[in-house]
């Protein structure tokens, strides 16, 4: 197939990894999506910031991806840019009992370091997905603690003005998996201060709570996690089963049996399949609690 000059462009100034039309598919936990314009993983922070010149050269809107973990990416796709900074954001540093790590840095591996450091104050984050990035962005947690509480700043550089900017955790506002953290502004470095641990103690807890997770959750399945918020004083969980939910499908999507909050790709769903089932539970849960749910995982895509 002929490149445009757009894409030769790309190709050639970007150092890291650049897919045309590559399906989302392969870079969503549900297993879902269309295919992205291009999928870029830029070398580093100069070579993401080259990208993002030519990307408002050339008009094109842009969309920062983590791990995918609590996206449902439409079946048209993603026009633009998908940047991925698995690459540019992948450190970890300590310095003054601070520690700062690459928004493209996965979770698992964040508590796998703080763990031999001997740091307490993940390990609530055991058994989530996704990147430091995706967590902040959405203040990922679970009932008792949320990523924004260790979290003491953030740097970020702005996609129109190109400019680097870092915010105090004051600066943000964090709210139940939400932050006001605007769509311009892609998060490089997050700083957490994390608390001197016995590892003893950091293990026993990350294998609390991930048992918890393989008791109450389908883990090892496609999905994104909880699909909807849960409304105040109520579980979305518990409003989906009470409304007779658990296992209504549209083709090969789901309603898990063991937590009524998942909806699962049983193998070639479509998002326009999760968004049928997502219209029929919430239907239902009104016609039954007169309870409005709203979604936790995010729609991307045309
Ligand atoms: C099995 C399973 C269990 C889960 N359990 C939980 C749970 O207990 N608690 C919970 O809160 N969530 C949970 N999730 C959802 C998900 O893992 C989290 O929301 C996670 O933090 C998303 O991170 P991600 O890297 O996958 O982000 P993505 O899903 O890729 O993106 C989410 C949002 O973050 C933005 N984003 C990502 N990286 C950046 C960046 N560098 N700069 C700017 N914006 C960025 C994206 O644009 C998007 O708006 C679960 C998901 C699964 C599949």
């Amino acid at each position: 197939m002929s490149r445009s000059v757009f894409q030769m462009e790309l190709e050639r100034i970007c150092r890291g990894k650049v897919l045309f039309d590559e399906s989302l598919l392969e870079h969503t936990s549900f297993g879902i999506g269309g295919p992205a314009e291009a999928l870029v993983s830029p070398a580093d922070i100069a070579d993401l910031q080259q990208v993002l010149t030519l990307a408002k050269r050339e008009t094109k809107p842009i969309f920062v991806i983590g791990r995918g973990t609590n996206l449902l990416i439409s079946d048209a796709g993603v026009p633009g840019l998908v940047l991925r900074v698995n690459q540019a954001c992948s450190e970890i540093d300590t310095s003054d009992g601070r520690i700062s790590a690459g928004a493209g840095v996965e979770l698992p591996r964040l508590l796998q370091f703080c763990l031999q450091q001997g740091l307490g104050g993940l390990e609530f984050a055991a058994g989530i997905p996704g990147t430091v990035g995706g967590a902040v962005k959405g203040n990922a947690g679970i009932l008792k603690a949320e990523i924004s509480d260790p979290l003491l700043e953030v740097d970020t550089l702005n996609v129109n003005s190109l400019e680097f900017t870092t915010l105090k955790k004051n600066q943000i506002i964090f709210e139940y998996r939400r932050s006001n953290l605007p769509k311009e502004l892609i998060l490089t470095v997050v700083t957490f201060q994390f608390y001197p641990e016995d590892p003893v103690n950091v293990k026993t807890r990350i294998e609390d709570y991930l048992k918890t997770r393989l008791t109450s959750q389908p883990v090892g399945k496609k999905c994104a996690g909880c699909v909807f918020k849960n409304p105040l004083g109520y579980s979305a969980g518990q409003l989906v089963e009470q409304a007779g939910c658990k296992g209504m499908s549209c083709g090969d999507a789901v309603v898990s049996e063991l937590h009524a909050n998942f909806i699962i790709n049983r193998g070639k769903a479509k998002a326009s399949d999760v968004l049928k089932l997502i219209e029929k539970i919430k239907e239902r849960v009104n016609n039954v609690t007169g309870i409005e749910l709203e979604l936790e995982i995010e729609i991307v895509g045309q």
